[in-house]
């Protein structure tokens, strides 16, 4: 059975570097019916942040991303946390150092440094001499009070051979490994090492991860031949870059889950752009629910090359979502953000009616929320280009009041009426129809552009029309428009 694991060091918020990749595990596993891990590496305590192992999960959760194991919801691999499985690690270490594929090594860091020098000083790249290498159980027995680390014996000849499941095979010379560290003086694990342990005690059969550890890879195997444990299938997917190709960075805009999510994308969008960030569906289409992702998804159709992340193309996607989802799904996911702008949507047009009136022209919801303010709140500013082009001339408060006047008395509160209405007086005061509807909008809602006017006045509603109307025309003689 396939079984995928994403393993997050809890060291901040969920990056989408690190959703991406967890969605990619997570379909990989969901498409040929096997199991989905979420494994928490929490060895590194000084790169810990309080509260971040929730934050991930809540991320991860808001994606639709579903661990079928996990530290919260438990399972038969576990612990599911790095650090409970200490005691396993030392296990497995020691019994390296006792079959002699491991060595402990007691070279200060002095003493590693000089080497390095010395080195550097004839143009050859780093690498420990394996000097400890000779020392025997005996040896170590003398140096009981001495601090060591504990190295794996790597030979320096031949090659490790990465076969990744994305590039294809990848190849190490061994000369560049050498006889890397597997555990700390303080006898804990480094990451290679705890990796391999975790990954062969909750049986995972895929290693989906990004690129940024394909050159840990070898050292892993390394790590699985010595123990002669089952090496699992690599895949490692590609970087996500910025539009200027450089690394993905805050000066970028959002980087984490939270951080779009609070913008107001979609999480529905975001996912299914985070799809998109290295893979194509097979039919070349673009919008992809959950469902269709686990069928269609594949390692096979992961690209080589980065990512190139693109706000547009992520604001794009929300908007085909806003205009597709079920209004009902729109309506909760805006509260919040309605919520923000102090809208009290008890008092005015029922919440669903708002959101279908502007959810096509929105791209956030926030910009939803934004667009759908003026029908419970009398616009507080006016678009300031909008006020310069209507409501400069010296006729336009007299006809902003003659307007209202004409609405108070409409004989039916409805669409075709109010054009019926709004063609009359264009002809009769000699004016396009337009140099009505533009005014008007900017009175009623302070905006320049939004739904189409009739819609936006009948909900809105006469009364409240005819007197935002009014005082527009009042504001307007004062000379006092307040502007944005
Ligand atoms: N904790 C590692 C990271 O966050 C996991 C790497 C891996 O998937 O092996 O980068």
């Amino acid at each position: 059975m396939v079984r995928t694991r994403y393993a997050p060091s809890p060291s901040g918020t969920l990056h989408i570097g690190g959703a991406r990749t967890a969605l990619f595990s997570f379909l990989y596993a969901r498409h040929f019916d096997g199991r989905f891990v979420l494994r928490v590496e929490d060895t590194d305590q000084t790169r810990q942040v309080d509260g971040s192992e929730r934050a991930m999960m809540r991320g991860l959760a808001s994606l639709g991303i579903v661990w079928d194991e996990g530290p919260d919801v438990g399972g038969d691999f576990g612990p599911y946390r790095q650090s409970e499985r200490l005691a396993e690690h030392r296990e497995v270490a020691d019994r390296l150092l006792a079959d002699g594929h491991a060595y402990r090594c007691y070279c200060t860091p002095e003493e590693l440094e000089r080497e390095r020098a010395a080195r550097r000083a004839q143009g050859l790249p780093p690498r420990y001499s394996g000097r400890c290498r000779r020392l025997n159980p005996a040896d170590w027995a003398e140096r009981q009070d001495k601090a060591f680390v504990v190295r794996l014996k790597v030979s320096a000849s031949g090659s490790t051979v990465v076969d990744d499941l994305i590039r294809g095979p990848v190849s190490f010379d061994n000369q560049v490994l050498d006889d890397f560290v597997l555990m700390k003086p303080d006898y804990t694990p480094v990451y290679n090492f705890a990796v391999v342990v975790d990954d062969h005690g909750m049986g995972i059969t895929h290693v989906i991860r990004g690129e940024e550890h394909l050159s840990n890879t070898p050292k892993q195997i390394l790590v699985y031949e010595a123990l002669d444990w089952p090496v699992p299938q690599f895949a490692h997917v590609p970087m996500i870059l910025a539009p200027d190709r450089s690394k993905l960075s805050k000066r970028h805009g959002a980087t984490s889950v939270e951080e779009y999510l609070d913008q107001g994308i979609l999480p529905e969008a975001l996912r299914n752009y985070l799809l998109l960030l290295g893979w194509s569906s097979p039919a070349g289409n673009e919008i992809i629910g959950l469902d269709e992702a686990i069928r269609l998804f594949d390692l096979d159709r992961v690209q080589h090359t980065a990512a190139i992340y693109d706000t547009k193309k992520l604001e794009w996607m929300t908007q085909q979502y806003l205009k597709t989802l079920p209004l009902s799904r729109v309506v909760e996911a805006v509260k919040p953000f309605a919520e923000r702008l102090g809208i009290n949507w008890g008092l005015g047009p029922p919440l669903d009616v708002a959101v279908a009136l502007v959810r096509e022209r929105a791209y956030t919801l926030r910009q939803v929320a934004e667009g759908i303010r003026f029908l419970y709140q009398p616009p507080a500013s006016y678009d300031g280009q909008g006020v310069r082009k209507h409501f400069t001339a010296p006729e336009a408060p007299g006809r902003l009041r003659d307007l209202a006047t004409h609405l108070d008395v409409l004989e039916e509160w409805s669409h075709d009426a109010l054009a019926a209405l709004y063609d009359q007086l264009a002809l009769a005061w000699g004016v396009k129809r337009a140099e009505l509807i533009h005014p008007t909008r900017l009175a009623v809602s302070g905006k320049t552009v939004g739904p189409g006017l009739f819609e936006l006045v009948q909900t809105v509603g006469r009364d409240e029309t005819a007197k935002r109307l009014r005082h527009a025309a009042a504001l307007i003689e004062s000379g006092s428009v307040p502007e944005s």
